[in-house]
């Protein structure tokens, strides 16, 4: 996986963009679905991609959406205090995610960003120490894994639905 980041991006590919979601972490949130997963979590497995949790959204259409209109919808929703970006894989999308705090943090918005990653730190050290340049950035690491054990996680105030899935703040 490669990213250049030499420059930030303008626009940012998405399935759905949910303004208040009250379930993924104990702040209100906007929740911003990535656009595509190589569903790895199935397909390690020997599994049927179908079981995916996030299949309903992986068949809606992608749209391409400014950063800076998701700022404006952001910023005029005085409930929200975080944003999660997940539902599909956003590592894949990784200079468009990197481009979207950058622009928060660029605009005096230090509010916490909380991303659902399927990989573990190890598949994708070089992106996690990117966005150490960052603040306030929360990870959820690991693999879906059906028919696991849920565990309740202290960081993001949920419970995940596997028990090799955790989190941490990484800035
Ligand atoms: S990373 Fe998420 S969307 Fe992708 S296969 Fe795993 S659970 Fe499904």
């Amino acid at each position: 996986m490669t990213a250049d980041l030499r420059s930030c991006l303008e626009f940012m590919s998405v399935k759905e963009i949910v303004d208040e979601n009250f379930q993924d972490y104990k702040k209100a949130s906007m929740f911003i679905c990535a656009k595509s997963c190589d569903f790895k979590c199935l397909t390690e497995l020997n599994k049927n991609i179908n079981i995916c949790q996030n299949m309903r959204v992986s068949k809606l259409p992608t749209f391409d959406i400014k950063i800076s209109d998701i700022f404006d919808r952001y910023v005029s929703n005085i409930i929200t205090r975080a944003v999660i970006i997940g539902g599909l894989e956003p590592m894949l999308q990784f200079h468009e995610v990197y481009s979207l705090i950058y622009y928060f943090r660029k605009n005096n918005c230090p509010d916490d960003f909380v991303i659902y990653t399927g990989y573990y730190y190890h598949e994708i050290e070089q992106y996690i120490k990117k966005l150490q340049d960052l603040d306030n950035i929360i990870i959820k690491y690991g693999r879906y894994i059906p028919d696991s054990n849920p565990r309740f996680d202290n960081t993001l105030g949920i419970i995940l639905s596997s028990d090799n899935q955790y989190s941490e703040r990484i800035c």
